[in-house]
């Protein structure tokens, strides 16, 4: 006997509907635009409950079983939901954004289409410094003077470049061959579907204050004025279980116990067996885990047992 068809009803959630089309603006020239999506808060609760349908549990309980999904890393419920977007992107932005290897791309071909009169421009007040504790990241900005330096030889090189691309393009050179001196600030555009565990997966790596600025961009209008539209019930968990949340170590736990019961001595002498405070001549040395504990420290108002050591 063939089984009963049951009632199914596609999801709609009328907040991201009121988005689709329309173009989010991100840097001075990009955008993201939801096309589809697949999928809500109840889409991953259902895939949770399997078997229970929909439609019988309070929106309390959905919350509930969605915050534990999260917390406890039971992933493939997420993945029922989909996303679509259409996005423009500086070159530099989508190098590291294509390295998310688990969604699907569409990317215009510069081989077959001329490629997009745009490049991402840097205002005289957004040039930023080479920070001196990450190698991989920025702080602090230049001054306007000296930035509007930057920012006119800036204009030079993609006036150069572009003139140099459109005279190649017009004697007839191949688009696939022209292309190759246009600099990375050159915007592309790319169809880009990739589901909500994945998504969230990306996210928080690139709206991380480790990322950089031009992908954060990016990353945080995807969050929260997308997902958070989406699927309010999953952005909240989100928040609070990756975005807002701190991991501990074995080590810094340990560290925070012996804080905890007020003994200073023996956080230190726990450092110190971690090979966190090696003396060198100008005191103790640079340690990587240790900042970043001492830095999780700072945020909660704590001190760092060892901060005598530190000046
Ligand atoms: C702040 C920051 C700095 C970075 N710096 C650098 C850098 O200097 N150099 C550099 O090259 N990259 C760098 N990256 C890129 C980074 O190493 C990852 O490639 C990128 O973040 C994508 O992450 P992912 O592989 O987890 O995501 P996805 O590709 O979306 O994969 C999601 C998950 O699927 C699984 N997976 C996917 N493909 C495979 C596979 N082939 N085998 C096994 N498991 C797989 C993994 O569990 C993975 O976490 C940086 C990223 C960030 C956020």
């Amino acid at each position: 006997m063939q089984p009963q068809a049951e009632r199914v009803t596609r999801a709609a959630v009328p907040a991201l509907d009121e988005l689709l089309g329309v173009a989010l603006p991100v840097l001075d020239d990009g955008f993201v635009r939801v096309v589809d999506y697949m999928g809500d808060d109840r889409a991953v609760v259902q895939a949770a409950r399997v078997s229970y349908g929909d439609g019988t549990k309070q929106v309390s309980e959905d919350r509930g079983l969605i915050r534990y999904l999260l917390r406890h890393r039971h992933t493939t419920p997420f993945e029922m939901c989909e996303l679509k977007l259409h996005v423009r992107v500086p070159m530099d932005a989508w190098r590291q954004w294509v390295r998310h290897r688990m969604v699907s791309i569409n990317e215009v071909s510069s081989r077959y289409s001329i490629v997009t009169d745009s490049a991402q421009r840097t205002a005289p007040d957004a040039w930023r410094r080479q920070a001196d504790d990450n190698r991989q990241g920025s702080a602090g900005c230049f001054g306007e003077a000296e930035g509007a330096a930057f920012t006119a030889g800036e204009r030079e090189v993609h006036a150069l470049t572009r003139r140099v691309y459109e005279e190649k393009i017009a004697r007839g050179v191949a688009r696939e061959q022209a292309r190759k001196d246009l600099p990375l600030c050159t915007y592309t555009e790319a169809y880009w579907k990739i589901d909500l565990h994945n998504l969230l997966h990306f996210l928080s790596l690139r709206m991380d204050a480790h990322a950089q600025q031009e992908i954060r961009a990016y990353a945080t209008v995807i969050g929260e004025r997308i997902v958070a539209r989406w699927v309010p019930l999953v952005w909240e968990a989100f928040v609070d279980y990756r975005l807002g949340a701190a991991s501990l170590s074995r080590i810094e736990q340990e560290i925070l116990g012996a804080i905890g019961a007020g003994d200073a001595g023996r956080a230190c002498a726990l450092a110190s067996e971690a090979g966190w405070l090696e003396r060198g001549a100008a005191g103790l040395k640079r340690h990587r885990e240790r900042a970043e504990f001492e830095a999780k420290l700072a945020g909660w108002g704590m001190t760092v047992p060892w901060a005598a050591d530190l000046r």
